[in-house]
Parts: structure tokens; sequence; C-alpha cells
């Protein structure tokens, strides 16, 4: 396997950084090759701007249109496109980072704005009356397997079915679905860490037991049942889900996992 490990923390001895460095470590034990984008340690710049595009920056800019030239020029920022291209080196990326507000920290969204390009991410394949690209399924990433390892400080019942919270599939959705799964990246079930903020020596050994046993599953692990977009699931041209595909009950976002 070679896996990207996409790292957001800004303490090095943080919790997150230890289950990045164990990462590291359990994967190059088992013979794997293993690189990393540790963001904040780089320096990471979390917002798009016309920097971003060097020659191929319009006026007023574009960034949808602009991104996508600068994709296809080889004018994007040299730091983007070194991502883009651990991306295509790796077959397993995984995304370590605490829940900051129910979602990633901004300076991995700001990871995925500048990286994910158009032409690279989205905007890919035929776009006409009866296709809207190659994307939920397909894409550029296709073939290749994304798992996020997420920190919470809430109880595992607060992001239980009726928690408070909501439930952690439908707050990972945007992430797992939205982001991963639209380039074509297979999703592997995420590994929640709740009460994170209460982790003590004990804890963190079968804290770092259950994460060594992903690791080293991740080849044979399931990913998420995702309906691929042009699979025959949905109504075509609105890409809507065919009625009756869904099982009784089931709204929400779960209508897009097929059961
Ligand atoms: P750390 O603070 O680094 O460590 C947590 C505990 O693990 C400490 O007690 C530490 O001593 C212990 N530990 C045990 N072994 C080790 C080891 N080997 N290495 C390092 N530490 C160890 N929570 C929610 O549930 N929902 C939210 O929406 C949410 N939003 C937040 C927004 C912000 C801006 C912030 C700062 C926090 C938020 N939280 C939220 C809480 C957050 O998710 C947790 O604080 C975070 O997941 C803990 O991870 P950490 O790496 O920062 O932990």
């Amino acid at each position: 396997m070679k896996t990207l490990i996409v790292h957001a923390h800004p303490e090095p001895r943080s919790l997150n950084g230890a289950l990045k460095d164990l990462a590291v470590s359990t994967l190059e034990r088992a013979g794997h090759e293993v690189r990393v984008s540790d963001l904040y340690a780089m320096g990471w710049k979390a917002v798009v701007d016309a920097g971003d595009f060097g020659t191929s920056a319009s006026s007023p800019l574009k960034v949808t249109a602009d991104s996508g030239r600068a994709f296809d020029t080889g004018t994007l920022a040299p730091e983007v496109r070194a991502e883009q291209d651990k991306l295509l080196w790796a077959d397993t990326v995984i995304f370590q980072f605490p829940l900051w507000w129910y979602t990633m920290p901004a300076i991995l969204k700001g990871w995925f704005d500048r990286v994910f390009t158009y032409n690279f991410a989205y905007g890919v394949g035929e776009h006409s009356d009866v296709k809207y690209g190659e994307r939920f399924g397909e894409g550029t990433l296709a073939g290749r397997r994304a798992l996020l390892s997420v920190t919470v400080g809430g109880r595992e019942s607060h992001y239980a079915e009726r928690g408070v919270a909501g439930p952690i599939d439908d707050l990972l959705f945007p992430i797992q679905h939205g982001i991963l799964y639209y380039p074509g990246l297979e999703v592997l079930p995420p590994f929640v860490l709740y009460s994170a903020d209460r982790v003590d020596d004990d804890g963190f050994q079968d804290i770092a037991k259950a994460w060594e046993q992903r690791l080293l599953t991740l080849e044979s692990t399931e990913p998420i049942a995702f309906r691929p977009q042009n699979s025959g699931d949905y109504e075509i041209p609105s890409l809507e889900l065919k009625q009756g595909l869904e099982p009784p009950g089931r709204s929400g976002f779960r209508l897009h996992v097929r059961p």
C-alpha cells in the first residue's frame, strides 16, 4: 500500500499527533510506503486566492475556471500541484483531525479548497443533457481509498441516532460523500474516537490497539456503499434517487447508501 496521511493539528504532542505517528510506524512496519502532509508543520495556506493560479489568474478572479486552466497548463502553485501529485501517488489516503465545530479544522478545509481543483477533482468527464460528469464514484481519484480518523470531544451517545449533536454519519456525510466520494475515492468507515479530551495513558493503550487493528486491515475493509451517480440509481437528468430504491423508512443522507 502507498498511503498518504493528511494531518491537521497544530500540536505535534497532541492526541492527534500521536495517532498520526502511530499510523506512520504501524504501516511502515507492515512494509507499506507512507507519506505525510502535516499541514500546520508545512505552514499550509488555508485560503484560495489568485496566487494559486499564477499566470492563469484572471481579473476579475474566477476561481473555478482559473483553477482548471492553471491545472491544465501547469501554472498551479507548486505546493498545490505537489499535493495533487501525492494523491495520484497514493492508493490510500488517511485524514487525521479533531472535530472542530462539527467539521474539520479550517486548515484542512483549505487543503481541499486549494488541492481539489476544477479539472482535477471536479468538472471531470462529459457534461451534457444526459450526463453530469464523472463524479460520485467516478473521477480522477477512482480506484483509491480514503479513511477519516477523527477525534471528538463529546461522548458517543451525543453522536448516536437520537443524540443531541446529530448522528456522526450525517455530520461526516459532506466530507465523506461530498468531498471524498465526489472525485472517485472509495470511503472506508471512519475511525472515530469519542470523549477524546478524557483519554489517559491507559485509555490510549486501548485506542492504540484499535487503531493499529484498523490500519492493518485497511486492504480488506469494505467501503461505505455510496451509490455511484452513473450506475442507474438516479433519474436522468434530475439526479434524484429513483422511486422505490430506498429501504422502508430510510430518508435523508442515508438514501445515498445502498442497503
Ligand atoms: P489533546 O488535547 O492533545 O489530548 C486529549 C487527551 O489525550 C489529553 O488528556 C492527553 O493527555 C491524552 N493523551 C493520552 N495519551 C496521549 C498520547 N500518547 N499523546 C497525546 N495525548 C495523549 N468536540 C466535539 O465533540 N464537537 C465539536 O464540534 C467540537 N468543536 C471544537 C472546536 C474547537 C475550536 C476545539 C478547540 C475543540 C472542539 N471540540 C469539539 C473538542 C475536540 O474535538 C477535542 O478537543 C479534540 O478532538 C481532542 O483531540 P486533541 O488531539 O486536540 O487532544
